[in-house]
């Protein structure tokens, strides 16, 4: 048979074409012709492969698979995706933060859990991490703590005098520093490891009724983690180690899971809660508001394409739907501008095109033309038009998550409230939670950080930092430096 029936090669244009293997030349020993026009689609092509990398989380994996809801919530949200027995599709993305994509993958970092939910009301998209706080609480923080976290412009090197610096000067990191420090700092894989909101989100009922919501998805493998040297041993021999992990999992049919478990705060107790609750930098006592099961989340298909369904994947907190809505957390609101910002200029104007990002839901937007449009735009392309173009359903989709706000305009940090401090929540995950050989294990690692390249005046600053996440903790640290 003809070519062995494998399927002839083509260029990009279809057109078959008649070497895999050799350029056009004059003669087999002469000069190349430049009208040999597959090669040098093939050289053009190969130049353009690589797309900007996201900054931060450049380094990720991911998978497809289900959300299936297994209790009922609608007394809480009135959302497609949380009605009793609907399941959803839904891409993953699990990343690191700081490294570049070839950096490893058990360095010492927060992970990101992102997840796009393909609802029938358009994209739910939650994007959350392995932590269920963060380092800062105001988005105008976040690009300095990225930068601090990445490379020095002079030696083009990580720098922990940097990050310590940064750090000891936002006592607001505590809690995460801490919680980064710890055993979870390095999960053992993706699959053993917990993704939160972080943030508070609010979710609305049928009635209109509002809550303040955190989500918790709690991984059905248990939590696993990896000692610093595990980690640091993996980061020479396998650095891509997650990635394969997750990869090898789903081949083998061995589907990872999370059940979905939710906070649920009446609306009215944000206004008096003790701290506020819309600080990023704090949890919610599981004994004030218990965790809620709503479902479960599986993982059971890998991409084919990695470069197309998980690099080219654009997740956005911005992406809610009816029954979800934000809250007053800063960063939230920081982020609702900067994700969807941060897709148009690394892969372009239309990237809700890209068949990973598009929705299952029927799209009638006026958006119109730019880089790469593939999707036919048909007239009228202006609102309000009597030509019979969608109109929006104000009766039926009302703007429902939302908060009464008032106040003169000003740069200024929360009002605050009796228990707003930066460590006490830090303290108690210190005390309470850990028990001795993981204290034994944080202050080990607290001292290895330090001990590489910090130096005065901001070693002294870090002791008094870890002094005041908790004086014991603080003088072991302390005593590790030779400072004690
Ligand atoms: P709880 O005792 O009810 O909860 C403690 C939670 O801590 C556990 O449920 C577990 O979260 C998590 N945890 C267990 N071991 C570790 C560890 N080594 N590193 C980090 N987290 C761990 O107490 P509270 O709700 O009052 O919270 C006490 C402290 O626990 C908080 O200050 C916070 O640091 C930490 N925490 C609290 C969470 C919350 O949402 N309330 C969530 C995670 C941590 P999980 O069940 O999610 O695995």
């Amino acid at each position: 048979m003809a070519n062995d029936g494998r399927k002839p090669t083509t260029t990009d244009a279809g057109i078959p074409v008649p070497s895999d293997e050799h350029s056009l030349t004059v003669g087999p020993d002469g000069p190349i012709l430049l009208h040999d026009h597959y090669l040098v689609e093939q050289m053009a092509n190969f130049n353009r492969e690589r797309i900007p990398e996201r900054q931060p989380h450049a380094k990720g994996g991911g998978a497809f698979g289900r959300f299936e809801v297994t209790n009922d919530v609608s007394a809480y949200t009135k959302a497609a995706v949380f009605q009793p027995g609907t399941r959803t599709d839904l891409v993953l993305r699990f990343s690191s933060v700081a490294g570049e994509r070839g950096s490893p993958d058990t360095w010492r970092d927060p992970r990101g859990f992102a997840v796009k939910f393909y609802t029938s009301e358009g994209n739910y998209d939650m994007v959350g991490n392995n932590t269920p706080v963060f380092f800062i609480r105001d988005p105008m923080k976040f690009q300095h703590f990225i930068r601090s976290q990445k490379r020095r412009a002079d030696t083009n090197l990580r720098d922990h005098d940097m990050q310590w610096d940064f750090w000891s000067l936002s006592p607001e990191s505590a809690h995460q520093v801490t919680w980064l420090m710890g055993d979870r700092g390095i999960p053992r894989t993706w699959r053993h490891m917990n993704g939160y909101s972080s943030h508070t989100y609010m979710w609305v009922n049928a009635q209109g009724q509002k809550f303040w919501v955190k989500y918790h998805f709690k991984t059905d493998q248990g939590i696993e983690f990896l000692t610093q040297d595990e980690a640091d041993q993996l980061a020479g021999t396998d650095g891509d180690y997650h990635t394969r992990d997750l990869y090898e999992a789903i081949q083998r049919g061995d589907h990872p899971s999370w059940t979905l478990h939710m906070q649920i705060m009446p609306f009215a107790d944000a206004e008096t809660y003790r701290f506020n609750p819309f600080d990023l930098t704090k949890v919610w006592p599981h004994e004030d508001y218990p965790l809620i099961e709503v479902g479960r989340l599986t993982l059971d298909r890998n991409p084919t394409d990695y470069h197309t369904e998980i690099e080219q994947a654009a997740f956005e907190p911005n992406n809610l739907v009816p029954g979800i809505g934000v809250s007053p957390d800063k960063m939230l609101l920081g982020r609702i501008f900067s994700y969807a910002d941060a897709h148009r200029a690394r892969i372009g104007v239309n990237y809700k095109q890209i068949p990973v990002n598009a929705p299952q839901a029927p799209v009638h937007s006026y958006s119109k033309d730019g880089a790469m449009r593939v999707q036919n735009v048909s007239d009228p392309v202006y609102a309000p038009n009597s030509k019979g173009g969608p109109q929006a359903d104000t009766a039926s989709y009302p703007e429902s998550a939302t908060w009464e706000a008032g106040g003169e305009m000003l740069h200024a940090a929360y009002t605050p409230r009796a228990e707003d401090d930066d460590f006490g929540q830090a303290g108690t995950l210190v005390r309470e939670v850990m028990d001795d050989d993981a204290r034994t294990r944080l202050v080990s690692n607290v001292v290895g950080h330090l001990s590489d390249g910090v130096s005065e005046p901001v070693l002294e600053r870090a002791l008094a930092y870890w002094r005041n996440v908790d004086k014991d903790i603080g003088e072991r640290i302390a005593k590790g430096v030779n400072r004690g």
